[in-house]
């Protein structure tokens, strides 16, 4: 049922960007895009979600319906020259609105490089396109930017939303199931993303993830339990990435969360990111665990306190090993954290990344290099320490360590990490801490073996 008797909109494209050559991350449904979606129920008569890492051709869907409304998503740098390519393409009757991370950032940028955009939404969408959607006077909505007669009005930006327990991402306009791939090959293993808060209260120096890219400071909003269970129970997927900057700000919530999906008897292995400061709840990490939460994934960032003091992360060396310790003692799968290239860091500092890791008995790291943006607090330290600059793609790097030498550095760092008695303790967790079970195992056999992965990849060994 239509919300409002004013339907302006009559059929709008929500579209996923992306064109050959950029990454492609399958495995990943365009969430903030059916967000989008959800607000828009009731204002407008459809919604089309197209994806186009897998329905690349966009013109013909385009041509094919008479299409009012295209809504855009450019979250990352790589989408930029599609976003460029793809938006030249749309007919200039037609509406073009462009929200996401990057389009934030890089306003002023978009708005020259692609002139058939209308409107972009700055932050948050959700509220936004609703507004959009209602044919409110352009003036009057907070949080966009957009063309008025040659040049760009910048309207206020929107306070950042809390997160609403009614609205859920539209997973039903999905035209793919979204699968754990390996070059292509469906790993038999469904995958779906869940928003349960967003923000994180802390204020490392470094992270951005909890402003918006205009620099505005997130305050940590949560949905209620109940609601985010009856979102799982709408998806099928029995492999879950918990999207949150940080999962576990509230304890009781993480509790009840817990419990709710053990009555409701949910059974989903889920992935989250928190915040080491969990081993102080020795009792929740083991309901954590016993409601699939077997995958947590913890920033630890450098091998060195100095470092950690400098980005206020809130722990040093000797607090880390200790609450490993803790949350050891539950069979997680541990994801690690770590950037190479931390300000005042020598390159022995950070090749330490790697024993430090092994000590910490992680089972896999990230290796990131430091990264800034272009309203980051991080700026300041980066203008403040002498010898150290910003590249093109908003790397940190410095006089005495330029980019390449900082990539050898990360490559040595995985290679060290990544030895067979890492490899042989990767292979055992994934069995001991059930993350996939003996018919999933089954099944990714059969399924390399019939796509002739195996045979493949013996012929070829037999070869050398
Ligand atoms: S705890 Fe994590 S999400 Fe929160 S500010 Fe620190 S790095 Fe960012």
């Amino acid at each position: 049922m239509l919300a409002t008797d004013k339907i302006l909109y009559k059929n709008v494209l929500c579209v996923y960007l992306h064109q050959k050559g950029a990454p492609e991350k399958k495995y990943c449904p365009p969430i903030g895009l059916e967000y989008i979606a959800a607000a828009l129920k009731g204002l407008v008569e459809k919604v089309t979600l197209i994806d186009m890492r897998f329905e690349p051709d966009l013109d013909i869907f385009i041509k094919n319906n008479p299409v009012d409304l295209v809504c855009l998503s450019v979250c990352w740098d790589y989408q930029r020259e599609a976003a460029i390519n793809i938006i030249a393409r749309i007919p200039s009757n037609i509406k073009v609105i462009v929200g996401g991370r990057y389009a934030t950032t890089y306003v002023e940028e978009l708005f020259a490089a692609a002139p058939n955009i209308d409107i972009i939404v700055r932050g948050d969408g959700e509220e936004t396109i609703r507004d959009i959607a209602l044919d409110l006077p352009l003036i009057d909505i907070l949080g966009i930017s957009y063309r008025k007669d040659s040049g760009i009005i910048h309207n206020k930006s929107r306070g950042l939303i809390l997160l609403d327990d009614k609205i859920y991402p539209d997973r039903k306009l999905r035209r793919v199931n979204y699968r754990l791939l390996y070059k292509n090959i469906d790993l038999g293993l469904g995958i779906d993303f869940i928003s349960t808060s967003r923000g994180c209260p802390y204020n490392c120096r470094f992270c951005s993830f909890t402003n918006n890219p205009l620099g505005q400071k997130r305050v940590w909003s949560a949905r209620s339990a109940r609601s985010i269970v009856e979102e799982l129970k709408t998806i099928d997927a029995e492999f879950i990435f918990v999207v949150d900057d940080n999962f576990a700000v509230d304890m009781n919530r993480v509790e009840e969360i817990c419990d709710l999906i053990i009555a409701e008897g949910i059974k989903k292995t889920f992935a989250v990111a928190l915040r080491l400061d969990i081993y102080k709840y020795p009792q929740i990490l083991r309901k954590m665990f016993a409601a699939g939460f077997k995958i947590l994934s913890i920033g630890i960032e450098s091998a060195q306190d100095k470092t950690l003091k400098v980005i206020e992360k809130g722990f040093d060396i000797s607090l880390a090993i200790k609450a490993f310790t803790e949350i050891h003692k539950v069979n997680f799968y541990i994801h690690g954290y770590f950037i190479v290239g931390c300000i005042g860091e020598s390159e022995l500092e950070m090749l330490a990344i790697a024993p430090f890791a092994k000590k910490l008995r992680l089972d896999t790291i990230s290796l990131s290099l430091l990264r800034t943006e272009k309203y980051s607090p991080l700026n300041e330290i980066i203008a403040k320490s002498k010898g150290y600059h910003v590249s093109d793609n908003d790397i940190v790097y410095s006089e005495d360590c330029s980019l390449e030498r900082l990539k050898s550095i990360r490559h040595r760092i995985s290679k060290s990490y990544y030895d067979f008695s890492t490899m042989l303790r990767i292979g055992k967790k994934i069995f001991s801490a059930h993350l996939i079970t003996p018919q999933h195992l089954a099944r990714l056999i059969s399924i390399l073996l019939f796509r002739g992965v195996i045979s493949r990849h013996f012929s070829s060994c037999n070869r050398k």
